[in-house]
């Protein structure tokens, strides 16, 4: 469905619906009055007669759904929980990812382990989790600022010889707002006069109360170090994703998040994207904030080339024109063309507002709330 009908955008310019028909005309494009039009055709029509609109798009408005149908109960199936690992410096976040990384890691894949993707997955008695690692927490920053969700769940890790501090405080606020279920992974437990315990008390204070003490909050202790309460970990992670039913749509279009990307010598740009919803294939034509290409080869968090990534998955992209930006959006189109047209578009408008312009709304405002 569209944003507005022909009749809609006339009253919003304050023209009459002939002078837009016609103006469509001369923009290649055929409509009757009561044709709906999407949001890029509606901007167009409003830089064409130099009106300046003004478009707000809530995050949970799905008029953004005019590139993509809308799903069926029936089309989504089950996809693995995005688990992102948040909490004070030091605390051991890295350590603990790379501790369930390798101890997941078949002897056949040894040569993986090598390979920075910027998220991995593993597989824990069949079922997949995939853990985002945010450098940064760049890409991570971005998204939110753009207020799309691409984690499904939080891990906040606690040393326990520290307990809670400044970045605990806000790692459990960051996953509040965005209404994460939150898993406390109390690390270190192996340090002498490491006290648990004592990290329960602190963060009760902040509404994680545990199971035992009449709250619904899971706690795991664990060692990153010595590789303890992994296995328990995870168990709780697909407990957790086993309640909320994570799904997606596999059959169609992809659309993904831009979690890095840079210039490789050899390849050019490379893009490591997250694949929320739809199934991303080699030769798919795509939009990745300004950029836009076809996917030429995708590269798997284990370093083997694939032909296609579902939902959940993560992987490596080449085929870009540029070097897209940590937490853009990246879509699939029909054609390149199409691609090329959205990407071009984008970039004037963003050059636009650059340059202080009207347009106070650009496609890529709008994209950001995708
Ligand atoms: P990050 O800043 O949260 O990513 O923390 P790191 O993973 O870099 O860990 C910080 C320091 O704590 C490193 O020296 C780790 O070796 C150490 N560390 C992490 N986990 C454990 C653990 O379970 N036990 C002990 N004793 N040290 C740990
Ligand atoms: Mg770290």
């Amino acid at each position: 469905r569209g944003a507005m009908t022909v009749g809609e955008s006339a009253k919003l310019l304050h023209k009459d619906a002939s002078e837009v028909i016609k103006k469509l005309i001369t923009m290649g494009v055929m409509a009757t009055i009561n044709q709906e039009l999407d949001i890029e055709t509606v901007l167009l029509l409003a830089a064409e007669f130099g009106v300046e609109v003004e478009v707000k798009i809530a995050v949970e408005d799905d008029r953004f759904e005019t590139v993509e149908e809308v799903d069926d109960e029936a089309d989504l199936k089950s996809r693995p929980p995005v688990v992102t690992i948040m909490g004070h410096v030091d605390h051991g976040k890295t350590t603990l990812l790379d501790a369930i990384r390798s101890s997941n890691v078949s002897s056949g894949e040894a040569g993986g382990i090598t390979q920075h993707i910027g998220a991995y997955q593993v597989e824990n008695n069949g079922k997949k989790i995939t853990f985002l690692d945010t450098p940064g927490h760049e890409a991570f920053t971005a998204m939110r600022a753009r207020g799309s969700q691409i984690t499904d769940i939080a891990i906040i890790v606690v040393a326990a010889d520290d307990g809670v501090m400044p970045q605990t405080v806000e790692a459990i606020n960051h996953a509040k707002a965005a209404e994460l279920p939150i898993i406390v992974a109390v690390n270190k437990i192996d340090k002498p006069g490491s006290d648990p315990d004592k990290v329960k008390q602190e963060l009760t204070e902040y509404g994680l109360v545990p199971e035992e003490w009449g709250g619904d909050t899971i706690f795991v202790n664990v060692s990153a170090k010595q590789k303890m309460g992994l296995e328990e970990l995870l168990e709780m992670i697909l407990l957790v994703a086993e309640m909320n039913e994570y799904k997606a749509n596999p059959d169609k279009r992809a659309r993904a998040a831009v979690i890095e990307a840079e210039l490789d010598k050899g390849r050019g740009p490379v893009a490591r994207v997250l694949v929320q919803h739809g199934t991303l294939r080699v030769g798919d034509a795509f939009v990745a904030g300004n950029c836009f290409g076809r996917i030429r080869a995708m590269v798997n968090d284990k370093g083997r080339r694939v032909k296609e990534a579902g939902p959940s998955t993560p992987i490596e992209i080449t085929g870009l024109t540029e070097v897209p930006q940590a937490g853009d959006p990246f879509m699939v189109f029909e054609d390149e063309r199409k691609a090329r047209s959205i990407a071009e578009k984008r970039s004037i408008t963003q050059r636009q507002s650059e340059m202080g312009s009207n347009v106070r709304v650009t496609l890529d405002d709008l994209f950001q709330h995708i």
